[in-house]
């Protein structure tokens, strides 16, 4: 059978796929049908944050689809209420709500955040190349043309800020905005890292005008930037944050953490999810917490940066085509003065899977478990496509 040829005959087109056909995978590597080895910078785009086919996840995972796959969120079981209490300790004093995937996290953020309103606030402040996810709700929190244009007309009551920009936010805000929402560290839009200064201006603006912060770490959570959160490096406590991409390890769960201040804003009956939070999908969530601190990740995200810091301003040094890079414990970019995705297919024909985001930035977002000796093999990839390019 001709793979390829049965995708374009029957998936819709929504997607333009690059490379081999896959069929395994092995922490930081990945296998074709021919057996060829690839090395995956960029594993389940941030998703697979302890790489492919961690043995113990997949062992949890088995044993949890032989004793109770899924059950209706009118019934008890143990895992939903065990992942929430390890969240919460992780994070800060609230709740949690379980759906499954990215965009539903953010949808549920922003439904709080209209009942909290009441209906005379209803304004969400949103950051300029932002990016939240593609249903209506998420997708009207995404101020790029390029996703919005299309769908028009989303929902009413978004307005965008510049990211990192204090005063920019502050222009914005009316008697009827109700909430602001923003990633820690923007991932699709480029990796761009705002300062600290600028967290802790919005936090104390945010909390003298009764305007909900909903920080979206769904990229930036379970330890990618070397804290369990990424507002934890910022020094702030959000009011909602949203999970997802690491939290299942590539089995879909999304969360969101409301503080206990706003947890009776969503009231019974008023937000639901047929799959959220189900047995398996928390079970395996639980385990990821686990194996983070059983196999000391963060220690090892620590690691990554600095290597990653290191050989990316090396880069910097040595090739005119690198413009910046940038980055924070595994989340690490590297913009060129051209476009990049051919740098990517020149890069996955040398057996090395990155990411190009905004055209012109390189994105790598290694699994969290990746080793020092792996790490160095891809930057002498890189090294030698850049002095190429
Ligand atoms: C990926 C992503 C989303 C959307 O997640 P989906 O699971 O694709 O809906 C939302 N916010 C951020 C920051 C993301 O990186």
């Amino acid at each position: 059978m001709d793979i390829k040829k049965t995708y374009d005959t029957y998936v819709l087109h929504t997607y333009n796929r690059v490379g081999p056909i896959f069929v395994r995978g092995k922490g930081s590597f990945l296998w074709d049908t021919r057996g060829e080895k690839y090395l995956d910078f960029f594993p389940g785009w941030g998703v697979s944050i302890l790489g492919h086919a961690h043995p113990q996840l997949a062992k949890v995972l088995a044993h949890q689809a032989r004793t109770l796959v899924h059950l209706p969120n009118n019934l008890y079981h143990p895992h939903q209420a065990l992942l929430a209490k390890k969240i919460i300790a992780s994070s800060f004093p609230g709740k949690v709500f379980f759906a499954n995937s990215g965009a539903e996290a953010i949808e549920g953020a922003l439904k709080l955040a209209r009942a909290y309103g009441k209906g005379k606030r209803f304004e969400i402040i949103s950051m300029e190349k932002a990016f939240h996810g593609r249903t209506f709700g998420a997708l009207s929190a995404t101020p790029q043309a390029k996703y919005q244009k299309p769908f028009e007309p989303l929902l009413p009551g978004f307005r965008s800020a510049r990211f990192g920009d204090f005063e920019d936010f502050v222009s914005k805000v009316n008697e009827k905005t109700v909430a602001v929402i923003l990633e820690p560290i923007q991932g699709e839009g480029g990796v761009n890292i705002p300062s600290a200064a600028y967290f802790a201006k919005l936090r104390e603006f945010c909390t003298q005008h009764d305007i909900l912060l909903i920080v979206d770490e769904v990229q930036t959570g379970m330890g990618r930037t070397g804290t369990l959160f990424c507002f934890q490096n910022f020094k702030i406590t959000p009011d909602v944050v949203t999970l997802a991409k690491g939290l299942g390890g590539g089995f879909p769960i999304s969360a969101f953490i409301v503080q206990s201040r706003f947890a009776d804003v969503l009231g019974p009956g008023l937000h639901a999810s047929t799959f959220g939070g189900s047995p398996l999908a928390t079970r395996v969530a639980c385990e990821i917490f686990d194996i983070i601190k059983r196999e000391h990740i963060l220690a090892n995200v620590h690691e990554i940066e600095k290597l990653c810091a290191c050989r990316l301003l090396s880069f910097k040094k040595r090739f005119s085509i690198v413009k910046d890079v940038r980055g924070m414990g595994a989340m690490w970019a590297i913009e060129l003065a051209k476009d990049g995705f051919d740098f990517t297919l020149r890069a996955l024909k040398e057996k090395l899977i990155l990411n190009c985001t905004q055209k012109v930035v390189l994105r790598i977002m290694p699994a969290l478990t990746i080793t020092q000796t792996v790490l160095e093999d891809g930057f002498r990839t890189i090294a030698k496509l850049l002095e190429r390019y």
